[in-house]
């Protein structure tokens, strides 16, 4: 333990961004600065996207004015693209940073038939009967990604 080297603790996410571990459906959108894909974790909801740095960065406050300004537009794009193509009434910005030290943001649709309980961070509260199978979770991201795969789409 000693020597302290960064690049020896191991960080979830990226290893995602190195492609050692890959999210049900892949990668949805890849920019310079960010990388687009569902969760790694069980989850409820069809279409739950993380917006993650590519660089390890802790949290919002290290990310450079490049990033910061790519980071509105590239959000709401992925709103738009999970209302269009998934049908999602809504989209949730949740950004929490408790468990994994290192920058992103949970984009996270909302559709008629999401129970009120599941609604905003009560995404995180789903019963393990409630998760949705990895199938599931990976047409909704592939379906994301063909509504994404042109570079003009939802700007
Ligand atoms: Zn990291």
């Amino acid at each position: 333990m000693s020597g302290g080297n960064v690049s020896t603790v191991a960080c979830v996410q990226c290893e995602v961004t190195a492609g050692a571990r890959t999210p049900p459906g892949g990668i949805v959108l890849e920019t310079e600065r960010f990388l687009v894909h569902g969760l790694l974790a069980p989850s409820p909801i069809a279409g739950w996207l993380v917006v993650a740095a590519r660089r390890h960065v802790r949290w919002w406050w290290e990310l450079s004015p490049e990033e910061l300004s790519e980071l509105g537009p590239l959000a709401a794009r992925v709103m738009k693209a999970q209302r269009a193509a998934l049908g999602a009434e809504h989209a949730y910005a949740l950004a929490l940073g408790d468990v994994l030290h290192h920058m992103h943001l949970h984009v996270i649709p909302r559709y008629a038939s999401t129970p009120k309980r599941l609604w905003g961070r009560g995404a995180w509260d789903a019963t393990p009967e409630e998760m949705l199978k990895d199938e599931d979770h990976a047409n909704a991201a592939r379906t994301l990604r063909d509504a994404l795969a042109s570079a003009s789409s939802f700007l």
